[in-house]
């Protein structure tokens, strides 16, 4: 269904008026802003000539739940194997000429403990899919960082099956990161040989299931994705009732099969933010990485318009330019600079790091 203008306008002041009354009043109204909520809507939104007054309702919507706190993630990345072909990715299995490497559980525990020593509250394990860390390895590595480091432990390490996703919370696992990528089901076939749309959902649904706090998230800038996609890819969100979400540009790696296609725009990938924000007033929304890849200036706007949490890269340098799911030229300091770095960055934009 296509909505006329003047439908657009009325709907959209409406969520204007509530997001007013929840500041005003303090208390959300999100089940009010649900009911004027569809796929059409959300696609008109994101194709509007002037966005501004819906970039204005997240950042006061942020603002309301998150005050200026900005919250800054630490990331191991600890191995870069990977036994899936996801086609976007430069770490998929066909890359040859990817460099491999595997941190040890020594080396991933000294990270993860030293990140909590210089303030990080915390920290992300991420990796590919690498079967190599059984459960009990990774269970080993959360109950060693939990043990030396009072800090929340974030796993990013692709599907797993009930049972090991028990397990893992019962070590001590706190969060778990799994973006959905698309909520295309023939997008997501074409793009992931190795998977499909509906294992992928079912994972994210033990890991709400099992009480982890759960992150999902889509890129921008697919082969085949239309505006309508991207609003589906907001309501899966929202559907899955998200603790956190990664929103950000696709962007091409030379060693894979998009690897001639455009990257994704960082005005629609801002659009989806913000209305993701409006959507789930209280989610973790990060500024994501890929963002700032391919302008680091926009990172300052993705703030305005919704989002909270920043990650930064704690990976040993050694192993930093091998992790390289997209192109990158990320240039870390040692740790504890590039953390006052950063935050130094947070407070010139009026934002408040923690
Ligand atoms: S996107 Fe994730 S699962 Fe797919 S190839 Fe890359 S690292 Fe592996």
């Amino acid at each position: 269904m296509k909505y006329s203008k003047k439908l657009i306008n009325e709907k959209t002041n409406c969520i204007k008026n509530i997001i007013n009354d929840t500041i005003i009043n303090k208390r959300i109204s999100e089940r009010f802003i649900d009911g004027l909520v569809d796929d059409s809507f959300i696609m008109q939104l994101l194709e509007m000539d002037d966005f501004d007054d819906i970039f204005s309702c997240a950042n006061r919507i942020n603002q309301y739940t998150h005050g200026k706190y900005v919250d800054i993630r630490g990331i191991i990345e600890f191995s870069n194997f990977c036994k899936r072909q996801c086609k976007y990715c430069g770490l998929n299995k066909n890359n040859k000429k990817a460099s491999r490497y595997r941190m040890s559980v020594d080396e991933i525990v000294d990270v993860g403990v030293k990140a909590y020593e210089i303030g990080y509250k915390t920290v992300v394990l991420q990796s590919g899919e690498d079967p190599y860390y059984s459960r009990e390895i990774l269970g080993n590595i959360i109950k060693r960082i939990k043990s030396n480091a009072e800090i929340k432990i974030t796993l990013s390490c692709g599907e797993l099956d009930f049972e090991s996703l028990k397990y893992l919370k019962k070590c001590g696992a706190d969060r778990y990161l799994l973006k959905h990528e698309t909520s295309d089901d023939r997008i997501y076939s074409l793009l992931h040989p190795c998977g499909n749309l509906s294992s992928r959902i079912k994972c994210l649904e033990s890991l709400k299931l099992l009480n982890y706090e759960t992150g999902s998230g889509f890129m921008i800038g697919l082969p085949n994705q239309t505006n309508t996609t991207i609003a589906r890819d907001i309501l899966l969100l929202k559907n899955l009732k998200c603790d956190m979400a990664g929103i950000g540009p696709f962007i091409p790696h030379p060693e894979t099969e998009l690897k001639e296609k455009e990257h994704g725009s960082i005005e629609l990938t801002k659009r989806s933010v913000a209305i993701t924000r409006i959507l789930l007033p209280f989610a973790n929304l990060p500024a994501t990485t890929s963002l700032g890849v391919i302008d680091s200036d926009e990172k300052r706007n993705v703030f305005e318009c919704g989002a909270n949490v920043i990650m930064n890269k704690l990976t040993p340098q050694k192993y930093l330019k091998l992790y390289e799911i997209y192109p990158n030229d990320i240039e870390t300091l040692e740790p504890k600079k590039e953390r006052k770095k950063l935050e130094d960055y947070l407070l010139s934009i009026d934002r408040i790091p923690r």
